[in-house]
Parts: structure tokens; sequence; C-alpha cells
């Protein structure tokens, strides 16, 4: 990709974050930059693999439980996918992030540097201390959640910012929003607001 396309490609992000309202910084000499998404990921059609956690999202919507599908990408292949099964678990922390970073197994221990997380909402401390703990460097989501504060987390707490090197929203929001629709409107409300 040449540096007018990348350059394109960051324009186009930023512009997503101005719609949903979020600070951001890009910087591509920074690789600790919030709210971005580090440059060696730039060459990377990221979408294709939110779209993947989006089918995850659906099958879960479609299970009856919370429209949530989270993938972890190394290296352009997907080596885990996960969604949300708190009902099927009988369980409250079967988060689609969390069952994709255990679904990490093997790959995940040897490669988590090059590792990428892609969630279809904005992971909560849970997930997000998960992420932190397996050293996976990057996290983009679909649907930023006014409930949980985690972006504040990445800001303000040196222990998970220094291992978050991209921490990015708004990739695919409406595809995210048409699920919670769909499957769930009265919790989209409360993800978007932050209120009950
Ligand atoms: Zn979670």
């Amino acid at each position: 990709m040449d540096d007018c396309s990348t350059r394109a490609r960051a324009c186009a992000i930023i512009g997503i974050l101005h719609v949903i309202g979020q600070k951001h910084t890009f910087q591509e000499s920074s690789t600790n930059t919030m709210n971005a998404i580090a440059p060696e990921l730039q060459s990377l059609d990221l979408s294709q693999y939110m779209r993947e956690a989006l089918i995850e999202a659906d099958l879960a919507g479609q299970a009856g439980e919370f429209p949530i599908g989270a993938v972890i990408v190394i290296d352009g292949a997907i080596i885990a996918r996960g969604r949300a099964t708190h009902q099927q678990s009988r369980s409250q922390v079967r988060h689609a992030e969390l069952n994709a970073i255990l679904a990490g197994d093997e790959r995940l221990w040897t490669d988590y540097k090059r590792a990428i997380l892609f969630t279809t909402v904005e992971p909560c401390p849970m997930c997000l201390g998960a992420a932190v703990m397996a050293d996976i460097p990057h996290i983009i989501f679909a649907l930023p959640d006014a409930v949980v504060h985690s972006a504040h987390t990445v800001e303000t707490n040196p222990y998970v910012r220094r291992h978050i090197k991209s921490y990015f929203g708004g990739m695919l929001r409406e595809e995210s929003v048409a699920l919670w629709t769909k499957y769930d409107p009265k919790n989209l409300a409360y993800i978007l607001t932050g209120h009950q």
C-alpha cells in the first residue's frame, strides 16, 4: 500500500472517531498512542476481521445471548474466535473476548506479541484485563461502551497502558449497533448512554 492510501485510511479512521465523539491522536511515529492503530497494523484490511467478529456476534444473538463476538488475529490469520455464552455456560464471565482469549491456546501463547483482538463492543474491565494479562498489544472494537470506561482505564492506568499499543473504537460501529437493535435494543441504549 502506498503512502497516499495509507494516509487516506488514517484520515478515514480519524473521521470515524470524530463521528463517535472520542478524542483521538494519530501519530505514525508512535507505537503507544491511544485511540489509534499502531503503524504495524496499517497494511492490514482490518475491517475484514471485524466482519468475522460480527458473524460471531450474530450467532450469539441467534442463541439468545448478548450479540457480542470476537476474533484474535496473528499474522493475518484468525487463530481464535469467541462469542458471548453467558446463558449456555451459566456464567457471568463467559464474555466473547474472554472466550476468544481462552481459545487462543498455543498460538496465542507463542506469538502474543503480534496478536490483535477484534471485538464488536468495547471490552469490559475483565476482558481488557484478560487481554493485558495475555499480552495482546492491539485491541480494536466496533461499538464504544459508555458503561465500562475502559478507554479511561487504558489512558490512566500506567500498567495497562504499557501493554497496549493499539486501542481503537468505531470500526464497523453501525453493523454492531444493527445487531443490538435486532436482538437487545434495551441494552443498546445502556451501552450508548451509560444509563439504564
Ligand atoms: Zn468482557
